[in-house]
């Protein structure tokens, strides 16, 4: 009896050991510190540009999905150990609805409207309609609240920035834009890419687009050299806060509302 009692102390002592020489940097943050977090942020009810300046960690994002190209994508985040951002549209997600399952296991999906308008040329409940069907739609599919946005071309407005804030749904926007929706070629999309890695980047590209995806992946494997990991959004803000005061100004510059 006593020596089973011994044993067990022994195996207790042993799975109390810390793990150190497995630890890669800090642990990421919970899901719920990661949705206080982007909540503390979209309480402000503007859109954010890029994270905190501090800690090797961006954020990739990848716009206007799910489709074709999404699950090569995801391979390629997935080699590295990185988790991208999904900002995708209602219309592709009856064709598509596995794939938007995938990006909500290994990513962050975030809304980017059903169809794509244009939103500051359309009336202000239709902007909203836009929004919150999307929405709805990739909760029924993946089981998880949409807590993030993108809207196309970045173009914002008013009512839908206040119609966000009351939902808690954090307006992101970009530090880079790697102008593949532009007409850059795959070397200049890798290029800017590049110059856009910074601790708390947030960096926009395409999904479905050959010439990304071939910026991808080199762009991945150089990122990892460089000694920083790709997070999701959530991830992001949670381990590295934008500064409240500077998304307060920024907004208040007008920059992003038409
Ligand atoms: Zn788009």
């Amino acid at each position: 009896m006593r020596r089973i009692a011994l044993l067990i102390a022994a195996a207790s002592t042993i799975l109390a050991l810390p793990v150190a020489g497995l630890a890669k940097g800090p642990a990421m943050p919970s899901e719920a510190e990661q949705q206080e977090a982007v909540a503390r942020v979209a309480a402000l009810g503007v859109p954010i540009y890029e994270a905190g300046t501090q800690g090797k960690y961006v954020a990739i994002t990848m716009d206007d999905g799910p489709g074709p190209y999404t699950g090569k994508v995801m391979d390629e985040f997935k080699k590295y150990g990185f988790r991208p951002t999904f900002f995708v549209n209602g219309k592709n997600f009856a064709r598509w609805s596995d794939t938007l399952r995938r990006e909500s296991r290994e990513g962050a999906v975030g809304d980017h409207t059903w169809s794509h308008p244009y939103l500051p040329g359309i009336p202000a409940s239709r902007q909203i309609s836009e929004v919150s069907r999307s929405m709805t739609a990739s909760s029924n599919i993946t089981g998880d609240r949409v807590q993030l946005f993108r809207p196309p071309y970045g173009s914002t407005t008013l009512p839908l920035n206040s119609w966000l804030k009351d939902k808690g749904v954090l307006n992101v926007l970009w530090s880079t834009d790697s102008r593949d929706s532009l007409g850059a070629n795959r070397e200049e999309i890798l290029r800017i890419s590049k110059a856009g890695v910074k601790p708390g980047a947030i960096i926009l590209m395409h999904e479905n687009r050959g010439q990304t995806y071939w910026a991808l992946n080199r762009l991945l494997p150089w990122i990892k050299k460089q000694g920083y990991t790709v997070v999701t959004v959530p991830e992001l803000i949670a381990l590295n806060p934008p500064d409240l005061a500077a998304v307060k100004r920024r907004a208040g510059s007008g920059v992003g509302f038409r």
